[in-house]
């Protein structure tokens, strides 16, 4: 169909965004990715979480005071940005569009307000809802977590089923079966449009 394919003025490389409920398990998805891809570039967000234990700065975030990230969001330096749980999180725009503009693919992996956002902001980018493989599985990760109180676990389940409402916002999906399986998919996917690009 590359034939028919209208020439589009906008010759943009695909971004790639990545969401889906909150427990899914993108982060693992994407961790693996860095694994076994090194070679692929994924954008890292600016947050005021508290590091992890094992997260380094620079690597899974750029980890920032709230003084820093009012800073980032009042100079337009973020691609998009959310609060979760608490905490803000934002993608930082320049090195997002510097890759773009290579020919390079991008991958974000951001929370649903986030991706809603990209929505509006780059319509061209490819989003892709990462599922559970059944609502039973999705609850025994988000209980399964840690050791949280009833209620918000209740509270975790009810946000979760608003979440999964929407699927329908994105262009496809890829069911989190396995972790590898889903890697290879996501990156066929970006290196698929991609290569679509260089000889389009
Ligand atoms: P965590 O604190 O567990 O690393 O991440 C919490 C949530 O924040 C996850 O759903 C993750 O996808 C999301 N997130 C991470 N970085 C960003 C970002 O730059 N923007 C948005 N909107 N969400 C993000």
């Amino acid at each position: 169909s590359r034939g028919t394919t209208p020439v589009s003025p906008a010759r943009q490389p695909r971004l790639t965004v990545l969401s889906g409920p909150s427990g899914v398990g993108k982060s693992t998805v994407v961790a693996h990715m860095r694994k076994v891809h090194p070679e692929v570039w994924l954008s890292v967000s600016a947050t005021t979480r508290k590091p992890r234990p094992g997260e380094q700065h620079g690597i899974q975030y750029f980890f920032v005071d709230d003084g820093e990230f009012d800073k980032l969001v009042a100079n337009g330096e973020l691609l998009e940005w959310a609060e979760f749980a608490g905490n803000r999180y934002g993608t930082p725009r320049q090195a997002v569009l510097d890759r773009l503009e290579r020919g390079e693919p991008v991958l974000l992996e951001i929370d649903l307000q986030g991706a809603r956002q990209v929505r509006e902001s780059m319509p061209e980018a490819q989003l892709v809802f990462l599922a559970p493989p059944s609502w039973e599985e999705l609850v025994r990760r988000l209980t399964g977590r840690g050791t949280e109180a009833p209620e918000v676990i209740e509270r975790r389940l009810e946000a979760a089923r608003v979440e999964l409402a929407a699927e329908k916002e994105f262009d496809l999906t890829l069911v989190n079966t396995s972790v590898e399986d889903v890697s290879r998919e996501l990156l066929a996917l970006m290196l698929d449009r991609s290569e679509e690009r260089k000889t389009s």
